[in-house]
């Protein structure tokens, strides 16, 4: 097993003194050195082969007994430097100061045969000087989760950090799920994630909290040299420029994330990449009964302050937080363009996504009151948000929809309202090609998600030792777009049993 490794991050920028992995504060330095834990057993469960290739593994190293044990944390390739970063964030409104990779361990950069960084993070590999008070490990539970989510998300077309590899640990990991007081053991794994940087807002929110405004300088010219090679100009214009792009890259996400009806759930300037990519998937959830004010998280149940319809706006308060962190290193006109160019951004993105998703070519001021109307009956009628889009993509016929509805009373009462809306609907579409307008709203309208219903069906058989539930949303969400014959439990609206059950509708933090 060879991979090309080229550590820029521990090699231009300087790392901890100290050898030690007890929880501390850490200053000055940008990582500390660490060595992943040993796990007793570790086992392959499953792993990305798109991502394996890309990083520069075959069939061989990857069937290889070695592999489990790399991706564990047992072991080590050449070249591999193992390490944890040092960070901090804005927790649920509120500065939370040194926070770090307390189970993240990042093996390295490799660059690939397409010359394409990947950088190597183990997450649940054990405790480093981040770590607090907590064990450094993950459960199976929400590594399954993350593994899942970040291919899917990959294949919707959702700028995300992607995973190499889910292996079991063997070991058990006492968690307490709901915070009340019922701890238990649960089989433990480990994660491979893999993305081109994992450099958080919270990267430069902790240099600025602390004042270490000389290596925040070094650090925003290490992620303009590494991370952003195209900026170029003076050194005002290439960070006026990289702010920018940071907002842009933040407003395309958030507009995905409300188009596939994503909910990250924990919103935290820690859990948000300079790279606009989803990261850190935790409690998230996709709205099915549309609802604004829908949030999976139980931990932010009382405040809804991450819930669906709010994250626009709430990844524009992080982007402010982190304009409030580079005054010191970018220009203060530039920083406040930046955060409008956010807003103009995410409405030129967010319209163009829209306009996909009813399968209009371009959104009239005129149609505002159409879309606008529709997530209102969508609310009313209580039809599956995901569902409903693909419906419409083939019909105009109300009783169609019915079988998507999760309350047949809300959608009885609804039907002259959705009688209206459709025959409103079918006017604007007259002039549509039928073919093209399909194909517009199937490009942009998923039908395969990993809802949360599926993830727990895979989790309870995986720790049951059973994968084929696994493997089977694979497949499905790996073509979200594409409907394929033998997916229609995957294709499904959320099942009864799942409506009020802890890990479908209900999650929390503790992962
Ligand atoms: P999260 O809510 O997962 O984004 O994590 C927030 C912070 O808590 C990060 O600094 C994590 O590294 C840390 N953290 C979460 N879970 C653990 C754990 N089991 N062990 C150590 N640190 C953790
Ligand atoms: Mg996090």
């Amino acid at each position: 097993m060879r991979l090309n490794f080229d550590n820029r991050f521990t090699r231009e920028l300087p790392g901890d003194p100290l050898d030690d992995s007890r929880s501390r504060e850490v200053r000055d330095v940008l990582w500390s050195k660490v060595t992943p834990t040993p796990v007793s057993a570790p086992r392959l469960l499953v792993h990305s082969p798109s991502v394996a290739a890309a990083v520069g593994f075959d069939v061989d190293d990857i069937a290889s007994p070695a592999f489990a044990q790399v991706f564990a944390g047992n072991a080590l390739i050449d070249g591999m430097q193992p390490h944890a970063t040092r960070y901090g964030g804005h927790q649920f409104g509120h500065w939370a100061g040194q926070l770090g990779d307390g189970r993240a361990i990042s093996l390295g950069e490799v660059v690939g045969a397409d010359g394409h960084r990947h950088e190597l993070q183990l997450k649940g590999a054990g405790r480093t000087p981040y770590s607090r008070h907590a064990d450094g490990r993950a459960v199976l539970r929400s590594s399954l989760r993350e593994f899942v989510c970040s291919e899917a998300m990959h294949a919707l077309g959702v700028p995300t950090t992607r995973a190499l590899s889910l292996v079991a640990t063997g070991d058990l990991v006492m968690r307490d799920m709901f915070y009340d007081g019922h701890p238990a053991h649960e089989p433990g794994a480990v994660v491979c994630r893999v993305a081109p940087s994992f450099l958080r807002f919270g990267h430069y929110e902790i240099l600025a909290a602390t004042d270490e405004t000389a290596l925040l300088d070094r650090l925003i010219e290490f992620t303009l040299a590494r991370d952003f090679p195209h900026v170029d100009g003076s050194r005002e214009q290439r960070r006026a420029q990289w702010f920018r792009k940071i907002c842009e890259r933040s407003a395309e996400l958030a507009a995905h994330w409300m188009r596939i009806g994503f909910v990250h759930g924990v919103l935290n300037t820690d859990n948000m990449s300079v790279l606009g990519l989803s990261i850190d998937y935790g409690p998230y959830g996709f709205v099915e009964d549309y609802d604004p004010a829908f949030t999976p998280n139980t931990t932010d149940a009382q405040g809804r302050r991450y819930a669906y319809g709010r994250q626009p706006a709430v990844v524009h308060w992080n982007l402010a937080r982190l304009g409030s962190a580079l005054l010191s290193q970018v220009d203060e006109s530039d920083l406040q363009a930046g955060l409008d160019r956010y807003a103009a951004h995410y409405q030129t993105s967010a319209r163009a996504m829209t306009a996909a998703k009813f399968g209009f070519d371009v959104l009239d001021d005129g149609d505002l009151a159409l879309v606008q109307d529709a997530y209102e009956l969508l609310a009313a009628s209580s039809i599956d948000y995901t569902l409903f889009f693909r419906t419409l993509a083939g019909t105009t016929i109300p009783d169609d929809f019915a079988a998507h509805a999760y309350e047949p009373k809300k959608f009885a009462d609804a039907q002259p309202l959705l009688t209206s809306w459709l025959d409103r609907y079918a006017h604007r579409i007259r002039e549509t090609d039928a073919a093209t307008r399909r194909a517009r709203m199937d490009a942009a309208n998923p039908l395969y998600l990993p809802r949360n219903w599926l993830c727990q069906e895979a989790i309870e058989a995986a720790e049951r030792g059973d994968l084929a539930p696994l493997h089977r949303l694979l497949d499905a969400t790996a073509e979200p777009y594409r409907e394929r014959a033998g997916f229609g439990h995957q294709a499904g609206k959320r099942p009864d049993w799942a409506r009020d059950k802890a890990g479908c509708s209900m999650l929390s933090c503790s992962s």
